[in-house]
């Protein structure tokens, strides 16, 4: 089949140093007992990572209760952050933990864990992120853990920073991961124009909250994940009415995973025997003492065998 333009234009194909690609959210309703519905933009068609972050979903705020009842995770960390609201969570590591606005909690289930997640009663308007960290595969089997940080606010061009992970602008994290990651929350002052000394080595992608703001020369819409790849020594934010943002950073993970309901894994029929082990309440996932309710059951597999997908090259 050939080009039928009578004048076709010239197209570069090779994306320039420096291009920002831009994720668009798909809105994902999540059904069952909790009646909200989320903004995804990882893992999508374009993009499955931004370093190890393999799972982005942004909601709210919504004035909606939170109730997700005891479920299970194998091959990951997962990062609770809130701009407002509070959630209890419980967990089969015997943690009973509180999630609030500004504090980062950390929860690994390499081998496997099980963890519910409720609002409480005084919170009214649920706004976050919910983001999943891929285990590498020499720590993919870790152990049951959960780490809590409630990072200083560092200033940096007039913006507000709060780094969660990793280090940015003199500030660092003390919680440990698996791959070289950076995770940190933005307020951006009307007018501002940050520039953020950043890793070369890493990639980066920019999650518009709130406002209005540029990376680079791209401007994002609420909910869209601006991405930028490895090269960068600085990223340029900015903004005319002011912005909250959330920046993600990372190594690009270079495994193929398998990626299906809770687990992050390399292969179907690993994933079929953790959803089996489930269903049969063995010790893998362990017990989540104080929820009141039953667990949740797993979905069934879809037909067919799971692929296991990476990065496009
Ligand atoms: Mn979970």
């Amino acid at each position: 089949m050939s080009n039928v333009e009578a004048e076709p234009a010239e197209v570069t194909c090779t994306s320039a140093p420096g291009t920002v690609e831009v994720l668009q959210p798909r809105n994902v309703p999540l059904g069952g007992p909790r009646a909200m519905s989320v903004r995804r933009t990882l893992p999508q068609k374009q993009r499955s990572f931004i370093g190890a972050w393999c799972f982005c979903d942004h909601y709210g705020p919504d004035n909606v209760r939170m109730d997700v009842a005891p479920h299970p995770h194998t091959g990951l960390q997962t990062v609770s952050w809130l701009f407002t609201g509070e959630i209890e969570h419980r967990d089969s590591h015997g943690v009973h933990a509180y999630v609030r606005p500004g504090e980062l909690n950390l929860m690994t289930g390499g081998r496997g864990i099980a963890h519910s997640e409720v609002s409480t009663p005084s919170s009214t308007v649920l706004h976050g992120e919910q983001l999943w960290l891929a285990l590498p595969d020499a720590h993919r089997d870790a152990p049951r853990d959960f780490q809590h940080h409630v990072p200083p606010t560092v200033h940096v061009d007039g913006a507000e920073v709060r780094v969660f992970l990793g280090s940015l602008a003199g500030s660092t994290s003390p919680v440990t991961t698996f791959t070289p990651l950076l995770g940190a929350e933005l307020v951006l002052p009307a007018g501002a124009t940050v520039e953020l000394p950043v890793r070369p080595d890493f990639e980066h992608g920019v999650l518009l909250d709130t406002g209005d703001v540029t990376l680079q020369e791209t401007a994002l819409t609420p909910g869209a994940l601006g991405y930028a790849g490895t090269g960068h020594d600085t990223l340029t934010l900015s903004t005319r009415d002011g912005a909250r943002v959330v920046l993600l950073g990372g190594v690009p993970f270079s495994e193929e995973i398998v990626m299906w309901w809770n687990f992050v894994g390399r292969t179907h029929d690993e994933i079929a025997a953790w959803r089996d082990e489930w269903q049969a309440e063995t010790d893998r996932f362990g017990r989540v003492e104080g929820y009141d309710g039953a667990r949740l059951p797993a979905p069934p597999l879809p037909g067919g065998r799971l692929r296991p997908r990476g990065n496009p090259a």
